[in-house]
């Protein structure tokens, strides 16, 4: 349930609802806005509760129910779009974020002249798998510790910001240590362990969409990240499972204005995995960009064909500059600047 206060509403006025709702066994989180305060009744019980219980309080406007499963990540509980703020870097704003770089860190080498081409071409954020969740367990796997030391080098050595995969609750901080933003990868999405314990952080975090997941799936997979606390919340549409197998996954291109519409948070889209080949990466990420998407997640390689892993996808430098060149137009005719 949601209870929207008066504009004007008394903190004492704020208080009672949340005292009310806490006697009555409920958890509260609290959105205060610049115009209204809006007020989150959690509880998997609010549905045999009547919403007059809280109607009646004075300085309340107006109470809903969301019979979506997710709250947090819901526009009715926070009607403003979520700006994630990111060591200077802004996410959800008017400047799309442009997170670029190999699948996996290969070698120094590879790392530092992606970083490089990165930086260059005006993306803001590094991406390089260091642990990488694979369907093999005979696939490379990463260069794990290694990874991360080399990704927290670049970070240093271009100003860029870095974002890596986080598997398992006993990596998150150590990971941490090297990343600014923690991707939970379309495999963990529903890895409930691991959300639980990253909303008890403060480390931003890069939700992907599951393969399998729908959009309600997904953003209640985001509430468990902003239930206990954490705030820095990015969703990431990375393609999901459909029948169609001359790609390697269905780009879902509506779930962007879908998301914009039902929650406050930022989405970001990954045309890599969407596609699984680097020559309909440009034209899918020039769609996400033109469909309000905040950003893109873009796999590239100095040497695409050398790749250890999703070399196919990958874009070379080239490519991806001449990418980076193309979007500014689309950008700005979406309000949006790159
Ligand atoms: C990745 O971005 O490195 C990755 C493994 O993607 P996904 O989790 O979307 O498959
Ligand atoms: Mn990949």
């Amino acid at each position: 349930m949601i209870v929207q206060m008066k504009r004007g509403a008394t903190r004492e006025e704020v208080d009672h609802v949340v005292e009310r709702a806490k006697s009555l066994g409920f958890g509260v989180q609290l959105n205060i806005g610049t115009e209204t305060t809006v007020i989150a009744i959690l509880g998997s019980d609010t549905g045999k509760t009547p919403s007059d219980i809280f109607a009646v309080l004075p300085g309340v406007e107006a109470v809903s129910r969301i019979m979506k499963p997710y709250k947090l990540a819901s526009r009715e509980f926070h009607p403003q779009s979520s700006l994630i703020k990111i060591n200077g870097c802004e996410v959800g704003g008017n400047r799309l974020v442009v997170m670029a770089g190999p699948c996996a860190v290969e070698s120094e080498r590879q790392l530092f002249d992606t970083a490089a081409t990165v930086k260059k071409a005006g993306g803001m954020v590094l991406r390089g798998g260091a642990f990488k969740p694979r369907t093999s367990p005979f696939s490379f796997q990463g260069l794990e510790e290694k990874g991360l030391e080399l990704l927290g080098e670049a970070r240093k050595k271009y100003g860029l910001l870095v974002v890596t995969e986080v598997l398992q609750i006993e990596q998150i901080e150590k990971v941490a240590k090297y990343a600014d933003i923690l991707q939970v990868g379309a495999r963990n999405m529903q890895n409930f362990a691991l959300l639980k314990e990253l909303s008890r952080t403060d480390h931003p975090i890069l939700l992907k969409r599951g393969l399998a997941a729908t959009v309600t799936e997904w953003l209640t997979a985001a509430d468990y990240l902003l239930a206990e606390g954490n705030q820095r919340v990015i969703l990431c549409e990375r393609g999901i499972r459909t029948f169609e197998d001359s790609i390697r996954f269905t780009m879902d291109i509506s779930s962007i204005p879908v998301i914009k519409r039902f929650s406050h948070l930022p989405v970001l889209v990954d045309p890599s995995h969407a596609t699984g080949h680097a020559a309909f990466v440009p034209a899918v990420a020039k769609a996400a960009i033109a469909a309000g998407a905040d950003g893109l997640l873009i796999e590239i390689h100095p040497k695409p064909e050398t790749a250890l892993v999703d070399g196919l996808q990958s874009l070379s430098f080239p490519a991806f500059e001449q990418l980076m060149a193309d979007l500014a137009p689309i950008a700005k005719a979406v309000g949006r600047q790159m």
